[in-house]
């Protein structure tokens, strides 16, 4: 049983961790970080070129079954798995991680929805934590931004009144509030992401005052089969190499 499994979260990390060595994975990363935290076992990083290039290397690697436990956001590579395993007859499965309870939230469906959205209030100071391909829809908007990011976005796609923020998570609640405070932000823009590490910073705005735009997730692809947490993820795939 030779397991391909879509990667680059937290999630994915901790999946390989509890099958490895007893079941054969492959972790496959974007390769969009330069330092990236790596599973165990074997890795390969890069894209696959696309539906075809997924496809052949699936064939080629005599791959067995698929687990997409990629970031909610990431919704080419989620497409893609899910065409090409349709297409091949092989198991697939979808790790996501279930979403935060908006609250609330303003709900949009769009970085360029949020950024409309920022606009019309009239938000000065708003905190982005869309991530570095999340900046370009915020780029003419009249307001100062800090940035966060994990690598540094394409200047090109900047706002001109910001700073950079280079970090990455976990995050803690004390932190998340002493930022907003001491930037004095009056707004914080977020995807719906889910999961523990950045979830500290919808606490310390709900503290601080703060209104959340955030930005609601992509569909999953039509009848995928999808599990919310790493233990149901590991119990598919031992269910798949016991088949
Ligand atoms: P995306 O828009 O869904 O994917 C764009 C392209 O990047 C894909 O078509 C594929 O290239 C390549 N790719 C993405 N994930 C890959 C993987 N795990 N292995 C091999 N190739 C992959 O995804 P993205 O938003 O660029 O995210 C890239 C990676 O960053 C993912 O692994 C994701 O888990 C992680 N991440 C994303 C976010 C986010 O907000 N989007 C946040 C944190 C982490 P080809 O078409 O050439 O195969």
């Amino acid at each position: 049983m030779k397991v391909l499994l879509l990667g680059g979260t937290g999630e994915a990390r901790a999946l390989a961790a509890a099958l490895h060595p007893e079941i054969e994975v492959i972790s496959s990363l974007a390769g969009r970080v330069p330092d990236p935290a790596l599973p165990v076992g074997p890795v390969r990083i890069g894209g696959f070129g696309g539906v075809d290039g997924m496809r052949q290397w699936l064939i080629d690697e005599r791959v067995d079954a698929v687990v997409d436990a990629t970031h909610p956001f990431a919704a080419t590579i989620t497409a893609h798995a899910a065409q090409v395993c349709a297409a091949l007859g092989l198991p697939h499965l979808v790790l996501a991680r279930p979403a935060w309870t908006p609250g609330d939230a303003i709900l949009v469906g769009s970085d360029t929805e949020a950024a409309e959205t920022v606009a019309a209030n009239g938000y000065a100071r708003v905190f982005l934590t869309t991530g570095r391909s999340g900046t370009r829809a915020f780029k003419d908007v009249d307001a100062w931004f800090l940035i966060r990011a994990v690598t540094p976005p394409d200047p090109d796609t900047l706002p001109v009144d910001h700073q950079l923020l280079l970090s990455r998570g976990p995050y803690e609640y004390d932190g998340e509030l002493a930022l907003l405070r001491e930037y004095r932000v009056d707004a914080l823009v977020t995807k719906n992401s889910g999961g523990a590490m950045t979830e500290p910073k919808l606490r310390a705005a709900e503290t601080a005052g703060v209104p959340v735009v955030m930005v609601d997730r992509p569909p999953l692809p039509a009848g995928v089969c999808a599990v919310a947490t790493v233990e149901e993820a590991v119990d598919w795939v031992r269910a798949e190499t016991a088949g």
